[in-house]
């Protein structure tokens, strides 16, 4: 299951991250990516920042720590032929998006 924390985005950032990612649209609002989990930081992808392989995740915890952190993307794909990416970022806690059977999971970019 999917962590049912949302986190609003600060607008300075969504501003900030529609000039550096050229994204024509950012997400005023976020759901933590992460299968559920009890404790640590909740991640929410906010956009591709152009560079190859990496993504501006929003980081957050209780309500007042909040910040944008540039991370790689997960290298780790679903075994098989044509296995699917995993959504996430590289060193992510718990299952991999594609691991998360029980719901339909779609990346979002
Ligand atoms: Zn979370
Ligand atoms: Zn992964």
């Amino acid at each position: 299951m999917r962590c049912a924390h949302w986190r609003r985005v600060p607008l300075d950032l969504v501003r900030e991250t529609r000039e550096k990612s050229a994204a024509e649209y950012v997400d005023r609002a976020l759901q933590c990516q992460l299968s559920v989990h009890d404790n640590g930081h909740h991640y929410g992808l906010l956009a591709d920042i152009g560079e190859c392989g990496t993504a501006l995740w929003l980081r957050w915890r209780g309500t007042t720590e909040v910040e944008p952190v540039v991370l790689p993307d997960c290298p780790v794909a679903a075994p098989g032929h044509d296995g699917e990416g995993c959504c996430l970022f590289a060193g992510h806690t718990k299952q991999h998006t594609w691991e998360d059977a029980l719901e339909e999971v779609s990346c979002i970019r």
